[in-house]
């Protein structure tokens, strides 16, 4: 006898009732770039209907994010100045700790995310403190990461998210926060994040690439799958609340292998590099804009609980006029 599996497809009401992945909107999260200065919304050239927003314009784009119903942010800060100690990433004063205090004053509802690194705020373009020798150091790093996270926590940032790839890192910050009676503040850590060639259109949005040298030494190599379950499992050992794949689309493995095997909320973050190969399909009619939310979707079905995406608002549209897509 044939076997039919054809019957779970016969028509729509069939197939939604069995369909096996969803998305809603409050697994979508939206990255927010944040610029000094006043009445600046500059679309991003390389990350198209992406902002460079000052503290000012914050306020439409939040209101925006929250009538969508999109329930997180992940802020990440650009300043006017930069050193070789990234000394703006951990003023209290600082672009992004003002961002954060200003979306919470705002919509304190919106569990604000904040990125923890120091290449945007590096002279050299480095996620850490370098050597002499054009080293990037390690222990002398995780000193500066605690500063720069306790700052954010102390802005009010509900989550912190390290994604300067160190070694030790969260358990640094775990401690420099729980010593500043941070308990609450939770780690979303990128524990998985590859040396890509995706983050292109990140770099010239956060002016964040490195003036000598690559991430190679601290990203991770592309080639290595039982090497992002180990640096998942340091990230849980050290305190990790959650743990993050990097990028999503050509590591649908990783989180799969991730999330069978950890317990902890797994995240994945659909980079500029994803978003902009998607974009341009469906701009130059290649592709249906359909492949958007199936992209999304399969992130979705390969384990990822929550998502950042540059598509947050454009999906949460979709989602919000139709139930589903
Ligand atoms: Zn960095």
């Amino acid at each position: 006898m044939i076997k039919r599996a054809r019957r779970l497809r016969k028509n729509d009401a069939i197939r939604s009732m069995v369909r096996e992945t969803s998305l809603v909107i409050e697994d979508l999260i939206q990255p927010i770039f944040v610029v000094e200065g006043e009445n600046i919304k500059k679309e991003i050239p390389s990350l198209k209907d992406i902002y460079h927003l000052s503290i000012d314009k914050l306020e439409d784009e939040i209101h925006e994010i929250c009538n969508l119903g999109i329930r997180a942010v992940i802020l990440f800060g650009l300043p006017n100045d930069k050193d070789e100690f990234g000394s703006s990433a951990y003023a209290d004063d600082g672009i992004v700790q003002r961002a954060i205090a200003k979306v919470k004053e705002l919509a304190p509802q919106l569990c604000v995310i904040s990125d923890v690194c120091m290449c945007q705020y590096t002279s050299h373009g480095h996620c850490g403190i370098v050597t002499g020798d054009g080293i990037v150091d390690n222990d002398e790093t995780l000193k500066y990461l605690a500063k720069i996270a306790v700052s954010h926590a102390k802005a009010g940032a509900d989550i912190i998210a390290p994604s300067d790839m160190m070694d030790g890192r969260v358990g640094a910050i775990r401690k420099a926060l729980d010593e500043q009676e941070y308990v609450d503040v939770g780690i979303m850590s990128y524990s998985a994040k590859y040396a890509s060639s995706l983050y292109g259109p990140f770099r010239d949005a956060a002016k964040s690439a490195p003036n000598f040298g690559d991430r190679k030494t601290y990203q991770m190599d592309p080639h290595n799958r039982l090497e992002a379950l180990k640096e998942m499992k340091y990230d849980i050992h050290e305190g990790a609340d959650y743990i993050m794949v990097k990028p999503a689309l050509l590591y649908l493995d990783i989180i799969r292998e991730g999330r069978s095997r950890y317990e902890l909320p797994m995240v994945a973050y659909m980079v500029s590099g994803e978003y902009m190969m998607l974009r341009n399909a469906v701009d130059m009619g290649v592709l249906s804009e359909n492949i958007i939310y199936e992209s999304v979707m399969s992130i979705k079905r390969a384990g990822a609980d929550i998502i950042i995406t540059y598509f947050a608002k454009y999906l949460a549209k979709k989602l919000k006029q139709t139930g589903s897509i």
